[in-house]
């Protein structure tokens, strides 16, 4: 049986798509959120008192597989909306999903002693792909290294967290001038 070129285009244009607005949707709408707002992902990727290859891989601690799914869960309504296009895409879409859980293990290799060659290193720095040693950062300075697969999502990433930052202390700083404001109006007009 002989694929049609098209057909092969199709299953790796699902799977590219897969893996960039993925990483893009899961960085931005998961892992970006709980950074600011949330506890989910704070109190279990970034534990520092567990081993991340245990924490990341083998634990069925509900937190941690919780933390795991809503991270994948971008990438699965993704794959979910692919399968429309065909069975190329659906094809391209499964094994991308079946790569990037991949990806996750191999991202956290590093303390079971993994180090990337030099040749690696180079093609990853070239296609933006995020090495264990990269994904290792992130654990160890939770204000880096953002992005599941690849590194290029780390900059926006880093921009939005540090301008939600921004925003909460000037609402912060108007909130105690608005206080004191008041507190001056009150001193001045005593109640009677
Ligand atoms: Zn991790
Ligand atoms: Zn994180």
């Amino acid at each position: 049986m002989v694929i049609p070129w098209h057909e092969v285009l199709v299953f790796f244009a699902a799977l590219a798509v897969l893996f960039v607005v993925g990483d893009l949707l899961s960085t931005m709408l998961y892992h970006v959120p709980q950074h600011i707002w949330g506890k989910l992902h704070l109190r279990t990727h970034h534990d520092n008192t567990r081993s991340y290859w245990e924490h990341s891989i083998v634990s069925v601690d509900p937190a941690i597989v919780l933390d795991g799914f809503l991270g994948a869960l971008p990438y699965l309504v993704l794959a979910a909306g692919l399968t429309r296009f065909g069975p190329a895409a659906t094809a391209g879409a499964l094994v991308g999903l079946a790569l990037g859980q991949l990806h996750v293990m191999y991202r956290h290799t590093c303390e079971l002693g993994w180090k990337s060659p030099a040749w690696l290193t180079r093609v990853a720095r070239a296609i933006g792909l995020v090495l264990p040693e990269d994904h290792n950062g992130h654990h160890k300075n939770p204000d880096a290294d953002f992005g599941d697969i690849f590194r290029f999502y780390d900059a926006p990433a880093r921009a939005v967290i540090a301008a939600a930052r921004t925003g909460a202390r000037r609402q912060r700083r108007l909130q105690r001038l608005r206080a004191k404001r008041s507190h001056r109006g009150r001193t001045q007009h005593p109640a009677t």
